[in-house]
């Protein structure tokens, strides 16, 4: 069997859907598993509808909500036939679900306070609702879908807004769930990003996580393959939006791919690689406007060394800790690294001396301001925000002379530079105003 992920531009309206539609049809000897996100956009509009709600700002909540029911009945009386049982069912489960919704985000407003597991209950809305569409369509087509429920199988920890899924249990509970799922369909489709917490109440995996959820019921399902189906030509050697001429790279390893999504690439979610790792599942990113491209395949087997891709991240901080002490480097990284885990930051690449250290954050304002807070009790904190991350990733990378020399001929000037202890990596710290740019003549220079 296979796992199909459709991203929210993959079913953004009827044409994409009717597309999709036609990509399963294509491969239902595979016996796939079909996983959903929201449509485009819906999961920020739930976001701020949300906020609209705990800041009292009625009107605008109820706008939002009823554009977002609009939206999704006018999607199903577009996709299903007129009068027919199937846009009847449709309708009210559509109808069901934002009732639900509108209930809940009053007793929001009412009280003024969004917790992050009311906030994941709003949320997770967005692909109950595609996925009841996506599903009708299907059987519309003739394509026998069973529809099922991610909350009864993934399961995650209870920080409900980017949860951690339990993959033992989980795992367990996709092997027991499936079987009756999947009898008599031809198809089975659930949902991305939502999942349940160990207390039962909606979580949901972060932003983006639903190519996470595709791996994840991949590596329980033991799939041949897990295809993600986006909006692009396959992983691209830079982001299409800076660099113009941007390649297809046909194939890479799992720790290619691992290590472009840390350093900030949008190509997959992070976390996805692991699960299927596990297993040795490959992972192929493919074009929903476009699916007859080949796409990217991620698997063990990379295609040799030297550089795949430039990657750029632009929303981070770059932090410089000097301590007054000479006490060593480990007193100081313990503390730091505590403070860093404690606030929920993720940080990226650094460089350490006796008595400072340079480190790469991404950015959570509140949260990277307590760290800095907390961190200037002890420490001399220097604190950057115009700086941006470009990195060259491919295997061993930051072992070649050529590599690093054009690197650095194009880049100053440099705060920082960095390679991964796997040698899959090299970074450099620059201003944010010239990264695009330096990004341009790098991929010139390697891919040109
Ligand atoms: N709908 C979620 C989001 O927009 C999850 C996903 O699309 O991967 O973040
Ligand atoms: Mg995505």
């Amino acid at each position: 069997m296979i796992i199909m992920k459709f991203g929210g531009t993959s079913v953004q309206n009827a044409e994409a859907i009717r597309r999709v539609i036609g990509i399963v049809r294509g491969r239902m000897a595979e016996k796939p598993l079909v996983v959903v996100s929201a449509l485009s956009k819906v999961t920020r509009q739930l976001c701020s509808i949300a906020e609209a709600a705990q800041g009292r700002r009625e009107d605008e909540f109820r706008e939002l909500l009823s554009a977002l029911r609009k939206r999704h009945c006018d999607l199903a009386a577009e996709l299903l036939p007129e009068g027919s049982a199937l846009l009847q069912d449709c309708l009210g489960r559509i109808g069901q679900l934002c009732d639900e919704l509108e209930d809940f985000v009053y007793g929001v407003f009412r009280i003024a306070e969004l917790s992050p597991r009311s906030y994941a209950r709003i949320v997770s809305t967005g692909e109950l609702l595609s996925s009841v569409i996506v599903s009708a369509a299907m059987n519309a087509a003739g394509l026998s879908c069973h529809w099922a429920d991610a909350r009864r199988m993934m399961v995650t920890d209870c920080n409900y807004m980017s949860a951690a899924p339990d993959l033992e249990a989980t795992e367990a509970n996709v092997r027991r769930e499936y079987p009756a799922l999947s009898k008599g369909a031809s198809v089975v489709l659930t949902q991305g990003f939502i999942a349940s917490s160990v207390e039962g109440f909606p979580s949901v995996l972060g932003f983006e996580g639903s190519d996470y959820s595709a791996a994840i019921f991949g590596m329980a399902l033991n799939a041949s393959r897990v295809e993600i189906w986006t909006d692009v030509d396959g992983i691209r050697t830079a982001d299409p939006r800076i660099v113009s001429d941007t390649g297809r790279i046909a194939r890479l390893s799992y720790d290619e791919a691992a290590e472009m999504a840390s350093l900030g690439a949008r190509v997959l979610h992070p976390l996805t690689i692991g699960p299927a790792r596990k297993r040795g599942i490959p992972v192929v990113v493919l074009n929903s406007s476009n699916p007859e491209g080949q796409g990217s395949e991620v698997s063990f087997s990379g295609e040799g060394a030297g550089p795949k891709s430039i990657a750029l991240n632009e929303e981070v901080e770059f932090l410089r800790i000097t301590s007054p002490k000479t006490g060593g480097a480990a007193a100081m990284l313990a503390d730091v690294y505590q403070v860093l885990a404690s606030e929920g930051l993720k940080s990226g690449p650094e460089t350490v001396s006796e008595s400072s250290l340079n480190i790469v954050l991404e950015v959570g304002k509140t949260a990277s301001d307590n760290a800095v807070r907390r961190l200037r009790e002890k420490y001399e904190v220097q604190v950057s925000t115009d700086r941006a991350l470009v990195s060259v990733v491919g295997r061993d990378v930051a072992s070649s002379h050529e590599v690093l020399s054009a690197l650095l001929r194009k880049s100053a000037p440099v705060y920082m530079l960095s390679a991964s202890p796997s040698m899959l990596s090299v970074s450099v710290v620059v201003d944010k105003a010239g990264a695009k740019s330096i990004v341009a003549a790098l991929h010139r220079e390697y891919f040109g």
